[in-house]
């Protein structure tokens, strides 16, 4: 259990913005507070950049960029190391943020804090293995050099979902490149980004490498540094709507980009599956974080056959289920981040039920103040609902039969969105043709969760572009040069 106050805890937390390796509070004075959604209690006043702060931080990352771009290696790759084993260290501290500015029970920010510090040593291992080639050319006549440089300055934008995750998993791979950074995190959870540049300090960051601006201006400090032609990558985890608007920002400098972007996974359960095993990877794949990830499953599609068994082991599960504060022992589910979260999943189930679904709502007593939403389970949902086209992030399950494969792999297909598929079979042949017929970026055969610092996570259709982790991670920051000399020979 941990010792770390709340009081201690925030007090450490710095309220300023990180630019060219100092902490500078908001030149016009102006700040924002930061609130935990369990209870509504302000946590923190931090600092509110305008865009124009925006563009010194800009400034430092373009400033700094020679001298890190050129740092050996093995150099950048310690720094990283450090970093890692400081975040370790600190695992109580950043656990217990995450917990306080969004909510998820302190078990699963444990895990956030593993999860999260491993992109770090991860991609400390990587860096030192960037790499190019050579080759004689088919005529002979000629060879080709192929190397890869680092972009150039980046711009990183963060979700509020997981506040450490998405930070570490852009930073660690920029920096390995040789990139320098502005970091933007959400305005609902810039703590944790705020207290992970500490730690890049007393890791032996050089000033300037990475700079993390808060704001409460989103838009117009994304379009000021995204216009700004010294700026020459920006890699965004959000909503598809968002990073569809930037990704139109990007395009007038043609803009390096890497979007991580919404999901509507589906989660197949087969007659032949382990059901048992189903149910306790489906409480994963859909309670997780509150339910409020972009790899959460949003459709469980269910056999014809085991429909009525699998839904009954999941209601036994979800009436286990424990709603309260994050901070507090045995919780599994917390708040949602906001009174607009709670609205939205509550007309979604509304909807379904007009639409003739069937409603389980448990029996869960909830906390009288905060963002709380009962886990819900909804059967016999019926095909025009808004609830299986549209991103829930809520702890609610939606379950639909299905007849055959072909029908189950038609209504996993059939959504804008391909990010994240989870599938529970324990036929061998059939395991191999989802794995090529299933249309997402990431997929999780017969597993709750696959999300892995070595694996190279990203979507397909709207879900995005570009891949974070695994050795693809690096090579969203290089860009790669040929160069032909003629045979020396
Ligand atoms: P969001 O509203 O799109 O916000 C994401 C980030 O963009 C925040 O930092 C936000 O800052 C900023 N932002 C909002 N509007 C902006 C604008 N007009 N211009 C520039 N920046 C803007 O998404 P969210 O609600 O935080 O996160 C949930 C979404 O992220 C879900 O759709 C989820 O699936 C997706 N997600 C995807 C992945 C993945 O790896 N594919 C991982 C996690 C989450 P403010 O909050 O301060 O406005």
């Amino acid at each position: 259990m941990s010792d770390v106050t709340e009081t201690q805890l925030l007090s450490d937390v710095p309220s300023e913005l990180f630019i060219g390796g100092r902490w500078l509070p908001a030149r016009a004075g102006e700040t924002f507070s930061v609130a935990d959604p369990a209870t509504g209690r302000d946590l923190k006043e931090i600092a509110d950049a305008t865009p124009s702060e925006a563009v010194a931080a800009l400034d430092a990352a373009v400033s700094s960029f020679e001298s890190w771009s050129r740092t050996a290696p093995r150099e950048r790759a310690e720094i990283l190391r450090r970093a890692y084993e400081l975040v370790i260290e600190k695992t109580d501290q950043f656990a217990l943020l995450m917990t306080l500015e969004m909510g998820k029970p302190l078990a699963q920010a444990e895990g956030e804090v593993a999860y999260g510090a491993e992109f770090l040593r991860w991609f400390s291992e990587e860096t030192p293995r960037v790499s190019g080639r050579y080759g004689t050319l088919p005529e002979g006549n000629g060879r080709m050099i192929v190397t890869k440089h680092p972009v150039g300055p980046a711009y990183l934008i963060t979700p509020w979902n997981f506040p450490l995750a998405m930070a570490t998993r852009k930073v660690g791979a920029a920096l390995a490149a040789g990139c320098t950074v502005v970091v933007k995190p959400a305005s609902q959870t810039p703590l944790t980004t705020l207290l992970l540049a500490k730690v890049f300090e007393e890791a032996g960051l050089p000033g300037g490498v990475l700079n993390v601006i808060t704001t409460t201006d989103s838009a117009g400090v994304s379009e000021k540094l995204i216009a700004d032609s010294r700026l020459r990558k920006l890699s965004f985890t959000g909503s598809t709507p968002v990073g569809v608007e930037l990704l139109k920002q990007a395009a007038n400098n043609v803009l390096s980009t890497s979007m991580e972007l919404g999901g509507n996974a589906p989660f197949l359960v087969f007659a032949d599956a382990d059901l048992d095993a189903a149910a306790a990877g489906a409480m994963e794949a859909k309670f997780r974080n509150i339910g409020q990830a972009c790899t959460a499953a949003n459709r469980f599609l269910v056999a014809r056959p085991v429909v009525e068994a699998f839904a009954r082991k999941l209601v036994e599960r979800v009436e286990a289920l424990r709603v309260g504060r994050g901070t507090e022992p045995g919780v599994d589910i917390g708040p949602l981040i906001d009174e607009r979260a709670v609205e939205k999943a509550q007309t979604l189930i509304d909807d379904a039920g007009d639409k003739g679904a069937h409603i389980f709502t448990g029996s869960q007593v909830l906390p009288a103040t905060g963002h709380f939403l009962s886990p819900t389970v909804l059967t016999d949902v019926s095909s025009g609902s808004r609830i299986l086209n549209e991103e829930i992030f809520a702890p609610v399950v939606v379950i639909v039969p299905f007849d055959d494969e072909e029908e189950a792999v038609r209504l996993a297909n059939d959504t804008e969105y391909g990010l994240m598929s989870y599938a529970y079979t324990q036929d061998l042949a059939r395991a191999q043709r989802l794995i090529e017929t299933l249309q997402s970026g990431v997929m999780a055969l017969n597993a709750g969760v696959a999300s892995n610092a070595a694996g190279p996570f990203g979507g397909w259709k709207n879900s995005g572009k570009g891949r974070e982790g695994g050795l693809e991670g690096i090579e969203a920051y290089l860009e790669t040069k040929y160069t032909f000399t003629p045979n020396p020979f």
